[in-house]
């Protein structure tokens, strides 16, 4: 499944890139085997170790509204590929990856899905997360679903992370379930111009902060359409 897609990864690579390429390969997120120009992080072989999901999937535990579909793209498995390639992500600024599999999940939606999708909502990034890291991983991920379907558009003013949190990872689940209603605030922007908007984040775990998000689009406009998509889902 990832050999066209690999294809069209390489040709989108610029000569500058090919040139560092040469000297500075880039090895695979996983097994750190060396990799070809066209392979997308992660080498082939791993690739194949990515169980991709069968869509859609049920809610976890803390995502307990109504009306809500959730598609993911991949399990995600700690200590496994999945594992490695999300934290590539987020952590060693492998933007253009984000792109590709973003990209590459768009290409596993039925266009009914998108059908009639107004606007993409990635999960904001607090203003200072962002500034240290340079980028929100969550919006380039949107950003390579919306290359499959441009009639979508990406919207990033009208939700806001207020309270810097630590890496959610490292917090006990009570703590990330307590913080998920305080951390985002929404922005003047009128939401309730739109009759279906889409969420975008790279890992469902708990569903805690999207929950927090969710109620307060509900909160707003009650009636409004949600579909939440992530790259991964914890099995
Ligand atoms: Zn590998």
């Amino acid at each position: 499944m990832f050999n066209s897609n690999g294809l069209e990864y390489s040709n989108g690579i610029t000569l500058y890139n090919s040139f560092l390429h040469l000297f500075f390969p880039y090895r695979c997120l996983d097994c750190k085997i060396e990799l070809l120009p066209n392979e997308p992080g992660i080498c082939v072989f791993c690739q194949a170790g990515i169980e991709v999901v069968h869509l859609p999937i049920e809610p976890p535990p803390h995502l307990t509204v109504d009306d809500v579909e959730i598609y993911a793209f991949f399990y995600y498995k700690k200590q496994g590929v999945s594992q490695s390639l999300l934290h590539a992500l987020k952590y060693i600024q492998r933007r253009s990856l984000c792109v590709y599999w973003g990209r590459s999940f768009a290409r596993q939606l039925s266009p009914n899905i998108i059908g009639s999708l107004e606007c993409l909502i990635p999960v904001p990034l607090h203003r200072k997360k962002k500034l240290i890291r340079g980028y929100n991983q969550s919006e380039l991920i949107a950003k390579g679903i919306l290359t499959e379907f441009p009639h979508v558009h990406l919207n990033t003013s009208c939700i806001k992370r207020v309270k810097h949190t630590k890496s959610q990872t490292k917090k006990k689940r009570n703590d990330r379930l307590s913080d998920s209603s305080e951390v985002f605030d929404l922005l003047p922007f009128d939401i309730g111009s739109y009759k279906h908007v889409g969420i975008v984040d790279d890992v469902i775990t708990t569903g805690a902060t999207l929950m927090g998000i969710i109620s307060l689009i509900r909160a707003r406009v009650p009636h409004i359409r949600i579909t939440i998509f992530v790259l991964a889902v914890t099995k």
